[in-house]
């Protein structure tokens, strides 16, 4: 299958000036999009010719790893970005709260991991099998979907995303992308994750008591919780 460049869900200079239209256009438009058209051309005549892009992150390696991650990565990158205000759901303002100590907290200590993280990758919130928030660091094309973990954000951190306006003040960057964090996204995703424990919480029954409780609850009544 073709795989296609995302469409963005806001206009390119819609997140200014935090970050510019100028950046968005190489940012998405040169950089997301050459991952896209990369993608399709090394997987061409291959056993991933036909797979959706999860499978390919899942099973790949080298090239055709690298370029399917970028390509789900940035799609995650800018959806998790709004200059227009967003809150986070009342379930996730309690996780947070439980695992961070408070939505600012978790904001400084995710900017602190992002400063500090070495060379060219992700920063990103999680939610690991057990139902915890963690903050996970990936080097260059790396994404927590290999590794089993479910994403609920990320900040992208290769230079790329940040050198045209802020040059190498990656600080800078990051303390204005904190104020387009997308708390909707967030909040979205971890609903998928409530409303679809199993696959979501990537474990199986035999490794997760809460896990094996909740199949057996689904047989007994056989419905779908509302
Ligand atoms: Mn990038």
């Amino acid at each position: 299958m073709k795989h296609v460049l995302m469409e963005l869900p806001y206009e390119q200079s819609a997140l200014e000036p935090y970050i510019s239209a100028e950046t968005v256009s190489y940012h998405y438009g040169k950089h997301h999009a050459g991952y896209v058209n990369k993608l399709n051309s090394l997987i061409e005549g291959t056993e991933y010719a036909d797979k959706p892009l999860d499978y390919i992150i899942k099973y790949a390696n080298n090239s055709i790893f690298n370029n399917a991650a970028q390509v789900y990565n940035h799609d995650f990158y800018w959806k998790g970005l709004s200059k227009t205000a967003t809150s986070p759901s009342v379930k996730l303002l309690g996780l947070v709260e439980r695992d961070f100590g408070s939505i600012k907290a978790f904001e400084e200590t995710f900017l602190t991991a992002a400063a500090g993280f070495f060379g060219s990758g992700w920063i990103w919130l999680i939610i690991t099998g057990e139902g915890k928030l963690e903050i996970k660091m990936t080097s260059n094309a790396d994404t927590p979907l290999r590794h089993g973990d479910t994403p609920l954000l990320t900040c992208d951190v290769w230079e790329h995303a940040y050198y045209i306006d802020y040059r190498n003040g990656r600080p800078d960057y990051l303390a204005n992308w904190r104020k387009l964090i997308n708390w909707n996204f967030i909040s979205d995703n971890l609903a998928k994750v409530e409303n679809d424990p199993i696959a979501g919480y990537n474990q199986s029954c035999n490794e997760i008591n809460q896990v094996c409780d909740y199949v057996d609850y689904m047989q007994k009544n056989e419905t779908t919780p509302s």
